[in-house]
């Protein structure tokens, strides 16, 4: 339930395909952003050029992939996926770049986990379309420039903080993705819903929903297992006592807490009086990666309201203690 996608299955990745929106008008949210991204591709398209390259970044599970696939879409370009860990040397990035048509996308997700050496490589690709290729070796060894065809890159990044100076420079197009709120991810719900043949009850979809921690990911992946209830526990509807219990047995809270963000919460309180405390003193206590933390719990305990980001660490807040029941003991400072 984390928002990762490798904790998915076969059959979770198949129904996650299904559900993905494929143009602008499908995808729900994110509308300012969607809003300059629909009269960016018409004016590139209108031109015959190609699109600027494009920066996504937030949270897993917001819609980077999903929108990058709808911008190839809508331009009526070919994409290429691939991601930043597994381009190891220069030669994959351009038996990649070599085999893109006029104005087709790569899309690189993870793109801050570029080895320098392939990013480097990439700023004449994306500046001019152009890159050397090194021939032969030893005293015969020569490089030469071969042109490319124009292309969009797509860079998505959880940690735009990241992400070096030069290579952001050359991004011209630059989104940050943003929580969803519980309304559209009741739309999104039951827009997947619709495309499962599952009936849901409308105060079911916002109940999924509003528990979903702002992500559609979240909200589809409690969907499917909350259909699973239904078939076996109910009559096959999505009915609000349904959702309840799918939610409970995920252990998923009344404020849409996941047992992770407890656990965080109340280490911090419990064995670190309320913080503040360092990132990877609270990765140790709950055992959980400290990147995992930070890119995946934190952003969300943050943005409501649970967890506080200070110089001297992580804090939490009075919300996190009465949402754990614990009456806070007075503190210094
Ligand atoms: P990211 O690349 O940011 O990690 P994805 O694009 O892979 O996220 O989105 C995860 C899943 O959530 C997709 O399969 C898609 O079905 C769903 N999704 C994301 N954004 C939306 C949206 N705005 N409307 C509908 N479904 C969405």
């Amino acid at each position: 339930l984390k928002g990762e996608k490798e904790t998915l299955t076969r059959d979770d990745r198949e129904m996650e395909r299904a559900l993905r929106p494929l143009s602008f008008s499908d995808f729900t949210g994110q509308e300012k952003i969607l809003d300059n991204l629909k009269i960016f591709v018409s004016a590139a398209k209108m031109r015959e050029e190609p699109l600027d390259h494009v920066l996504l970044h937030g949270p897993p599970g917001l819609g980077k992939t999903t929108l990058s696939n709808i911008i190839a879409n809508e331009l009526g370009a070919g994409i290429k996926i691939t991601s930043g860990p597994v381009l190891d040397k220069p030669s994959d990035l351009a038996g990649l770049l070599t085999n893109l048509q006029p104005h087709d996308v790569l899309f690189i997700d993870e793109i801050h986990r570029l080895n320098p050496i392939v990013e480097e490589y990439l700023y004449s690709a994306m500046e001019d379309y152009k890159i050397d290729i090194l021939l032969d070796s030893g005293p015969n060894a020569r490089t030469v420039q071969i042109g490319l065809n124009p292309f969009t890159l797509i860079g998505a990044t959880t940690r735009a903080g990241l992400l070096t100076s030069p290579l952001r420079a050359r991004f011209g197009i630059n989104a940050r993705l943003e929580y969803y709120d519980a309304k559209l991810l009741t739309s999104i719900i039951k827009r997947s819903c619709a495309i499962l043949k599952t009936p849901v009850e409308d105060t079911a979809a916002f109940e999924l929903a509003r528990r979903s921690r702002g992500t559609p990911r979240i909200a589809n992946n409690l969907l499917r297992r909350t259909r699973d209830f239904a078939q076996v526990k109910g009559g096959g509807v999505i009915t609000v006592a349904i959702a309840e219990m799918a939610l409970a047995a995920l252990d998923v809270d009344h404020n849409g807490l996941d047992d992770m963000d407890n656990r965080i919460l109340s280490t911090i309180i419990e064995k670190f009086k309320g913080g503040p405390v360092g990132l990877s003193t609270i990765a140790t206590a709950v055992g959980e990666e400290a990147e995992t933390i930070e890119e995946v719990y934190e952003p969300f305990l943050i943005q409501e309201g649970y967890l506080k980001r200070t110089s001297r660490g992580r804090e939490a807040t009075e919300k996190a203690y009465s949402h754990l029941g614990i009456i806070p003991k007075y503190r210094a400072g």
